[in-house]
């Protein structure tokens, strides 16, 4: 339980709903922050706005998926105010407090640091990126669908990385019935394409691999997908691309040619915001739990 533990939850979308429903069972208390035009009311949690907010008493705070922007505004569905998290007010929490978002860039790192506060980042962690790659996988599908005009089943699939994000995609549009071609970089992520019966390709070769492609997948968060890539492609390809802004494709390009290719960023939040919060309201209660039973065996 998390009986005693004060916490902020500043600003996200559904998938934060679950985060809230999920602490408060446990027995926190809330403040939550951006949430005024959210009519659901939950035992423990009070809504407040960004300023009444008593930081000392904070033992975590929790931001949503992206974290601030590079100004600090975090995103609040929920709610028409402006929500900015600046360093004094991490400076203002106890030593102890952890800030918790899914991602993080170099403001918010910048502020962590700076107010000597622990940053933890949820999709760093394996376990967040696989269980997040599902909902991600579902939502390509869905993606893919939409925007063809053919069944997957039977279509050529080339797969760009074997991440966890890659792995997931290639694997479920194998199963779907696709012709799946997945391009790595390294030769033990080769191998292991093959293993999973796949056929495999070196990103050096990438030209020509995707030279049939129907459907070309990117999850591979570095320029790959270059004009001179996109030339090779059929002029009926779709690209998806799924690696975080500002992608991997020559969006440009891609359109000059008259390739449609779709940047399709945050798709768990999208098309499973229960499930996605699902999942990062369970590893962050058990990271809570953590955190709190260290900090009690140190008190005792
Ligand atoms: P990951 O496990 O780190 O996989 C990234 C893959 O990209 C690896 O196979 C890696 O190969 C390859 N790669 C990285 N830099 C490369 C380069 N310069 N040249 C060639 N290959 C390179 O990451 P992930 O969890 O699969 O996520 C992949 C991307 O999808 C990330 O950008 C993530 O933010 C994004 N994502 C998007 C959604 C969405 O809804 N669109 C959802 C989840 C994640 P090596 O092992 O050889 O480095």
């Amino acid at each position: 339980m998390l009986t005693e533990m004060q916490i902020a939850v500043i600003g996200g979308d559904a998938r934060q709903l679950e985060i809230i429903r999920k602490l408060t069972e446990l027995d926190a208390k809330l403040s939550l922050i951006g949430f005024e035009q959210l009519d659901h009311a939950f035992t423990g949690a009070s809504k407040e706005k960004i300023e009444e907010v008593d930081f000392s008493v904070q033992d975590a705070l929790i931001l949503p998926v992206p974290g601030t922007s590079l100004d600090g505004q975090v995103e609040t569905i929920f709610s028409n105010e402006k929500v900015v998290l600046v360093q004094e007010m991490l400076e203002r929490t106890p030593e102890h407090c952890t800030v918790y978002s899914g991602i993080s860039n170099a403001y918010l790192t910048g502020i962590a640091k700076q107010a000597n506060r622990k940053l933890v980042q949820l999709f760093s962690r394996d376990d967040v990126a696989i269980y997040n790659s599902i909902p991600t996988v579902e939502g390509t599908i869905m993606m893919a669908i939409q925007h063809t005009d053919f069944t997957i089943h039977g279509s050529n699939v080339s797969v760009l990385g074997l991440g966890r994000v890659g792995m997931s995609v290639a694997r479920t549009f194998h199963a779907l019935g696709a012709k799946v071609k997945v391009g790595a970089r390294k030769s033990e992520h080769i191998a292991r394409i093959i293993e999973m019966g796949l056929e495999a390709f070196f990103l050096s070769d990438i030209g020509q691999a995707v030279s049939d492609s129907d459907i070309c997948i990117n999850t591979i968060p570095y320029p790959i997908v270059t004009a001179s890539v996109i030339s090779r492609m059929p002029a009926h390809t779709l690209i998806i691309d799924l690696a975080s802004k500002p992608g991997g494709t020559d969006f440009r390009y891609a359109e000059k040619r008259g390739i449609k290719a779709l940047l399709a960023p945050g798709l768990p939040g999208i098309v499973a915001p229960k499930t996605a919060g699902f999942i990062l309201a369970n590893v962050l209660s058990q990271l809570l739990m953590e955190d709190f039973t260290k900090r009690k065996e140190i008190e005792e």
